[in-house]
């Protein structure tokens, strides 16, 4: 099964993707998290990327679909795969058709998480990761058990991401609306565009999906 998450910055699409790959057994592929791994690695694709990210804006279309195209190729991504983050761009879009297509795969399901967008600054800005596992936690809708503990490793370090500080999140909403937004008709026009309601609590957004992907 392959398919997208579609929704703007906040939406949940990262924590979604988790357990859509724990329950389906397909690779989450996350080019954002990709992204973060090549500055960290200090790559030149790092070097290129870095301040776009921090800005809020968006990484050249013709690196991202590069990237995503050795991505896609790995071994892990033979069973299926969840795309976080990507396409972002109608032009990404287009890539990514020529490239399942020139493999003989197709996308099974578009899915966007639908979410009222004065709920979005909040949520993001609030988010931090534990910098050992990798869990995701939020100050406010999921605080550590313990606080400064994290509950599944018991590590003390957490992550915040540069890109997740209020003014920043601005620029990438902006981001959003005038570029990935155009995605939604175009996925419309290819019968494959499905919704579902990204503000619900968690359990009930994964619920409201694995509808959705087990009707097809
Ligand atoms: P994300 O983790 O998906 O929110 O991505 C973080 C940042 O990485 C974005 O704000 C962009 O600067 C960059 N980025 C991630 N995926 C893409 C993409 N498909 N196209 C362009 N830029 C991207």
């Amino acid at each position: 099964m392959n398919l997208i998450l579609l929704g703007p910055p906040g939406a949940g699409k990262g924590t979604q993707a988790k357990r859509l790959e724990e329950k389906y057994g397909i690779a989450q592929i996350s080019t954002g998290d990709m992204l973060r791994a090549e500055v960290k690695s200090g790559s030149q694709i790092g070097r290129e990327a870095k301040a776009i990210m921090e800005s809020g804006g968006l990484v050249p279309d013709a690196i991202i679909t590069a990237m995503l195209a050795l991505r896609v190729a790995k071994p892990d991504a033979a069973r299926g795969f969840i795309l976080d983050g990507f396409p972002r761009t109608v032009p990404q879009a287009e890539a990514l058709d020529v490239m399942l297509r020139d493999k003989g795969l197709a996308l099974d399901h578009v899915v966007e998480l639908k979410v009222d967008s004065a709920a979005l600054v909040e949520r993001i800005a609030g988010r931090f990761t534990c910098a050992s596992c990798g869990t995701g936690y939020h100050d406010r809708f999921k605080p550590t058990a313990v606080p400064g503990v994290c509950d599944v490793c018991g590590s003390t370090e957490f992550i915040r991401r540069a890109d997740d500080k209020a003014e920043t999140v601005a620029a990438r909403l902006d981001a959003y609306r005038a570029q990935t937004e155009p995605l939604l008709p175009y996925y419309q026009a290819q019968g494959k565009l499905r919704a579902v309601d990204g503000m619900a609590a968690m359990d009930e957004v994964s619920r409201q999906l694995e509808a959705v992907l087990d009707k097809a």
